[in-house]
Parts: C-alpha cells; structure tokens; sequence
C-alpha cells in the first residue's frame, strides 16, 4: 500500500493555550511537538557519521529548509512545522560530526551554490 506524502495539519495551535501539568515532559525547543512525529518517533542515527552522512544532513537541512507562513516557520518541503524531522536529523548528524554552526552554514551554502 502506497503511503501518499499528501497531509494537512487538521488541529491548530492555540495561542495562549494554558500550560500542561509539570509532570508531562517539555520538548527542547519549547514548540509543539507534530503528531508525526508522535507516531514515527525520530529517525535513527547512523551508529558512526561518516562524510556522506554529512551530505545527506546537509542535502536534507537545505531542502528542508524554513518558510515563513503566516502561523510560523514550516518545512518548505513537506509543510510540517520547522524544524521538520529530516531537519532536525540532519542537524543531529551534524552535530554528532562535531561541526560548528559556522561549518554547517559554509557547508549549506556551497551545497546552494550554482555549480559550473
Ligand atoms: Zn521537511
């Protein structure tokens, strides 16, 4: 069975939503978790980044870049709240490789840049 990448966010956040009790556990980023996410959980990591693991995270950082929608940020590849889940893998990956956000940015542009 094909599992189509065609899906809507159907629950919008509230704003000013109170907050949850402080036995649930808070996310990092103080942000919505997708309920994507909830039923995948988060792609696994290569055992040992190598330098294509690197290409991949900096391919999927760039394509799953942010865009600016009138509720915030969202994935401009497949619309799910920024930082999407191949966002935030490729950030992980590259996190791992111990490159700073200076490296990751110069790796990101020469990946943008025209090639001749
Ligand atoms: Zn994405």
């Amino acid at each position: 069975m094909a599992r189509g990448g065609c899906w809507a966010p159907v629950v919008p956040t509230p704003d000013g939503a109170p907050s949850p009790p402080a036995s649930v556990p808070q996310p990092q980023q103080g942000r919505d978790m997708d309920s994507i996410d909830e039923v995948l959980g988060e792609l696994p990591m290569p055992p040992y980044v190598t330098a294509e693991d690197v290409g991949f995270a900096v391919r999927a950082v760039t394509v799953h870049a942010a865009e600016q929608w009138p509720e915030g940020p969202r994935c401009r590849n497949d619309r799910a709240p920024h930082p999407c889940r191949l966002h935030r893998w490729g950030r992980r990956v590259l996190d791992r490789r111990g490159l700073s956000d200076r490296q990751v940015q110069a790796l990101i542009a020469e990946q943008e840049a025209p090639r001749r």
